[in-house]
């Protein structure tokens, strides 16, 4: 069966993926055999990314190779911090960063084993305490906040959040077409409308990084509607970042709320 007149996806420039490979070996199309490795910036969320990993391994082979790559590198040239880390883990971080594979805060930031509670999601998105909705949130939050006494909580945006501009391309009535993508980048509709707003001129790429700094903002003010994140305030236990990584420009900045 031709995919070719098949509607494009939300997530990429792709045509819907519930239509199963072509059954032509002659097809030109994209999906003919395989999906691309790149997967396109358009219209909404997925971004490009212009490198490939250098060798082509099976899954299991390059899940194997890695963790020999770390063990042999990390894992036992640190035998004392893995021996503290087997006994428990006192992260003085707690970070939201974006599910996207190309800002991994441990990476990005240097975080060593055991030294930030992380927690990843589209968009880098805290949504407002809410025990039914977004009870997987709040869990994690309580854990850190009140088990791991964590001495700060970071949100981290990013350039080029494909969940972002997913959220600043919701048509204005709301309406969605996705099962659960749309509903959740919407945490950050505030942001959106402030942005939209206030930079109505700007192209629609620098309404993104606006929309995507300003949702990080929207993030941190949700987190003080969890009764244990007010109290560590209060208190002066607990501290609040706002975090932006620039991966095109390579920069970070940081401010505290
Ligand atoms: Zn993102």
């Amino acid at each position: 069966m031709s995919i070719a007149a098949a509607q494009a996806c939300f997530l990429c420039s792709l045509p819907k993926h519930t239509l199963t490979r072509s059954s032509s070996s002659s097809s030109s199309s994209p999906l003919s055999s395989s999906f691309p490795r790149l997967i396109s910036n358009t219209p909404v969320f997925a971004a490009p990314t212009t490198v490939a990993p250098p060798v082509e391994m099976a899954p299991a082979e390059r899940l194997t190779s890695g963790f020999e790559k770390f063990k042999k590198e990390i894992y036992e040239k640190n035998p004392d911090l893995f021996g503290e880390l087997a006994e428990g883990q006192s992260p003085k971080f707690m970070v939201f960063a974006c599910a996207d594979s190309r800002v991994c805060p441990s990476v990005v930031l240097n975080f060593q084993p055991g030294e930030a509670f992380t927690i990843r999601n589209i968009a880098n998105m805290v949504p407002p305490y809410d025990k039914t909705k977004y009870a997987g949130v709040g869990a994690a939050i309580e854990y850190a906040v009140l088990h791991l006494k964590v001495e700060n909580i970071v949100v981290i945006g990013h350039s080029r959040c494909g969940g972002i501009k997913g959220l600043m391309s919701i048509s204005d009535d709301g309406a969605t077409s996705t099962d659960f993508i749309e509903d959740w980048v919407k945490i950050g509709w505030p942001a959106r409308e402030k942005v939209k707003s206030s930079f109505a001129d700007l192209p629609f790429p620098e309404q993104c990084t606006k929309c995507e700094k300003e949702a990080v903002n929207v993030s941190v003010e949700n987190l003080k509607t969890y009764p244990f994140v007010k109290e560590g305030l209060e208190k002066g236990t607990l501290s609040l970042y706002g975090g932006y990584y620039d991966f095109v420009g390579g920069n970070f900045e940081t401010w505290s709320t």
